[in-house]
């Protein structure tokens, strides 16, 4: 086993790597709107997460000479500031320039070391990620299939120690209403949402083999490389291609294919040439039942099952604002060229929360216990002008409007503390607020929650204010007004908008249809009706679209009546607005690996060995059990303590094999089990600790309730400490 030295990168070179690739550089302006509303944004690679190596060479002479830049700056300014001779500030500037060409040189050299650390890094945790079965190419005997993954047993245990985290953090604290929708979802529904017609990514083709490809990433790959590999590109071609990388998500079909001719990029297999651009709809396609008459999709996302429930589950809560449902799935994307392991896969599961509130009022009444926590935001506005992320106060960052509103907020802070509680590194966990380009238009604010690994800066979970559209989208299509009252305590009077579609006369010209064309009539929102109005006073006639019909009928001025008459209200009815945190479980378990892992050098220090550093809360197992030696004594009192550890409804795992002991630790450290109880006598053990290494000695009847209150979090490692007595290891200790 080999690996790398474990500290965090220093931040020279994280500031030097987050200079030279960093997306939010002022060159990071939005061109155009999107191409799609519901287009993805590429994975961000922007900054260096990795440990790195030995570098501390290069960046001694990195910072000397951009001491020595300074100094030179300071005499040419000096030189011009005395009038000196021009042929010696001739001189002085030609030193200069030449130093800042050896600064660029060192930068480049170093940003190639970083590079290497990194992938060594994450070659060494992906080998013992797969090589321990946390996960592993899904039907790896056919040779696999790009983009599925399955979980072996320490990553089935850790998913399933995250989610049920998620259920208590999310689901039991906030009384939220937790459904269970089918994966295989009809077509009518993914086109209300808008998924069929807009759920795309842009493909290119090799010309030849037909091999797909994504167009973006052939891009961004293309500018990493000439950025990072070559030294022979000019200043100005450098500043082109970091413009080229923060502008990749606006690229129309046309843009895109006009840069991929412009730098001749090809297949990269093949190095045929590609086809243009065109949108690929990332949506597993099927259809239901024999006939192969019901088109229907495997959903791409598991909050259309909430919406399409929205009316039943408000009837469910008593018919109260607010309140959130709930749902943990699969989730389907046919992705054109799956990369990063588990972070762009085809099947994924999915923890969504749909918070519906009224529109008028999105304080929340737990904001105060989530105002004062302070963590790393990056507003839009610091994006734009090329700051970086702020460490911001998020009951600061909703006074002073930086975020929405209250309820987002709230949502924002309880992301932080479910993601660093499960071991995410507070570091290297940002919200980053997407830019106004970034937002379909009906959303109010959205504010991703990115992690930061060896890929870069990574979405794990997005969390919006999607505002009224999907309950609007819903009621729209389906003719079931998705929508909530408020009962007023007094009458309101109020001028309202009537719009009285006379039956008679829309049953005579439209015969079947009259049904979908009255209820499209009623539920027009004021702006249309009123245009419509004036249209049918001025040419007696209008032609209307129907959604559900999919086409234009025309309406006159006989068959509708619109007016705006003085009313009382006992109520006021109105969609509510949903609030979305949504969690890519898979990334979010990827992250939490890479930030567990490190290495440590075995005793006899000829080796290095893996360790994850995860939670108690989310360890695949919490506990082994060790006899010291293989006799009968020491096995009956480990199997005694194993029946304890399983009373206590506590996992873990007993090896009485004659393995060395510091064996058996390397192995269980490998997969993160945070505490080891070695058998060395008849009625106390020993219990140590992964991390730290101490161990503590502990009444064999005790086991089970330390361990319980130490991996349930009644108490910490350094609490129990205090509580027992030391041991010291002596010859049983580590490898
Ligand atoms: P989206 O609906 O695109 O905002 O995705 C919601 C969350 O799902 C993201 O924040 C990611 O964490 C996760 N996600 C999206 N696409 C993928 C994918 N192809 N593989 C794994 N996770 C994904």
């Amino acid at each position: 086993m080999h690996l790398l030295p474990t500290s965090s990168p220093p931040s020279l070179v994280r500031q030097l790597v987050s200079a030279l690739i960093s997306p939010s550089s002022s060159l990071l302006r939005p061109l155009h709107p999107p191409v799609s509303l519901l287009s993805r944004r590429p994975l961000t690679a922007s900054t260096l997460p990795m440990p790195d190596g030995d570098d501390s060479l290069l960046r001694k002479a990195l910072a000397d000479k951009l001491a020595t830049i300074q100094a030179q700056a300071n005499a040419v300014r000096q030189l011009k500031a005395s009038g000196a001779p021009k042929s010696d500030i001739d001189a002085a500037v030609q030193s200069l320039n030449a130093l800042k060409l050896d600064k660029a040189s060192l930068e480049t050299q170093l940003l190639q070391s970083a590079t290497n650390n990194r992938d060594a890094f994450r070659q060494a945790l992906v080998n013992t990620l797969e090589r321990r079965l946390f996960y592993m190419p899904s039907f790896k005997i056919y040779r696999g299939v790009a983009g599925l993954y399955d979980y072996g047993p320490p990553g089935c245990a850790v998913k399933s120690n995250v989610l049920a985290f998620w259920r208590q953090h999310f689901v039991l604290e906030e009384n939220m209403l937790e459904v269970d929708c089918p994966c295989v979802t009809p077509e009518i529904v993914l086109k209300a949402s808008g998924h069929v017609e807009k759920f795309t990514d842009l493909m290119v083709k090799d010309e030849k083999t037909g091999t797909c490809y994504r167009a973006d990433h052939l891009l961004k790959d293309y500018c990493k490389d000439k950025l990072e590999k070559d030294l022979t590109i000019t200043a100005e071609k450098a500043a082109e291609l970091k413009h080229v990388l923060a502008l990749l998500d606006d690229l129309s079909a046309e843009e895109l294919g006009a840069k991929i001719k412009e730098y001749g990029i090809t297949a990269p297999d093949t190095k045929n040439h590609l086809s243009d651009p065109y949108p690929f709809n990332l949506m597993f396609q099927t259809s239901i039942g024999p006939s192969g008459l019901s088109p229907g999709y495997m959903r791409p996302e598991t909050a259309q099952g909430i919406f399409v429930n929205f009316k039943d589950l408000y009837y469910y809560n008593g018919n109260k604002l607010p309140f959130a449902a709930a749902q943990i799935g699969q989730a389907f994307r046919n992705e054109i060229s799956p990369r990063q392991g588990l972070l762009r896969v085809r099947e994924f599961t999915l923890a969504e929360i749909e918070h519906f509130v009224d529109p008028q009022d999105k304080s929340h009444p737990k904001f105060s216990e989530i105002a004062s926590l302070k963590f790393l935001m990056f507003p839009r506005e610091g994006q734009m002008s090329g700051q970086s992320a702020e460490r911001l106060q998020i009951g600061e960052a909703v006074a002073k409007g930086i975020v929405n509103n209250e309820t987002l907020g709230y949502f924002i802070g309880r992301v932080y503390l479910f993601l660093t509680r499960l071991g995410i590194d507070k570091e290297r966990l940002r919200f980053r607020q997407h830019l106004a380009n970034e937002m379909a238009h009906y959303a109010a604010d959205c504010w991703d929650a990115e992690i930061e690994c060896s890929y870069g800066w990574i979405e794990c979970v997005g969390i919006a204010d999607r505002s009224a559209y999907d309950l609007c989208a819903h009621s729209d299509k389906s003719g079931v007004a998705l929508v909530a009252q408020e009962k007023y305590s007094e009458p309101r009077e109020v001028e309202k908008l009537v719009i009285a579609p006379v039956k008679k006369e829309l049953g005579l010209a439209f015969k079947g249809n009259q049904k979908m064309v009255t209820e499209a009539l009623e539920v027009m929102d004021e702006k249309v009706a009123l245009q419509m109005k004036a249209d049918l006073e001025s040419k007696g006639e209008v032609e209307f679209y129907i959604c559900c019909l999919g086409k234009n009928v025309t309406v006159k001025k006989s068959m509708v009546s619109i007016s705006k008459e003085k009313k009382k209200e006992h109520q006021r009815v109105f969609t509510p607005s949903v609030i979305e945190p949504s969690f890519g479980i898979g990334r979010i378990i990827y992250c939490l690996f890479e930030h567990a892992f490190y290495t440590r050098p075995s005793k006899a220090g000829d080796e290095q060995l893996n360790v994850f550093r995860f939670p108690p809360l989310v360890a695949p197992i919490k506990c082994t059990v060790f006899p010291l030696v293989q006799n009968q004594q020491y096995e009956e009192v480990a199997k005694f303590i194993s029946k304890s550890l399983t009373a206590a409804g506590i996992s873990h795992k007993i090896d009485i094999t004659g393995t060395s002991i510091g064996k058996r630790y390397a192995r269980t450290d490998e997969l993160g089990v945070p505490f080891a109880v070695t058998v060395d006598s008849t009625s106390s053990v020993t219990i140590r600790e992964r991390d730290s290494k101490d161990q503590i000695r502990v009444n064999m009847e005790n086991v089970a309730a330390v361990v319980k209150e130490v991996t349930d979090g009644q108490s910490t490692w350094d609490g129990i400490l205090k509580a027992y007595p030391l041991h010291s290891s002596g010859s049983v200790d580590e490898e």
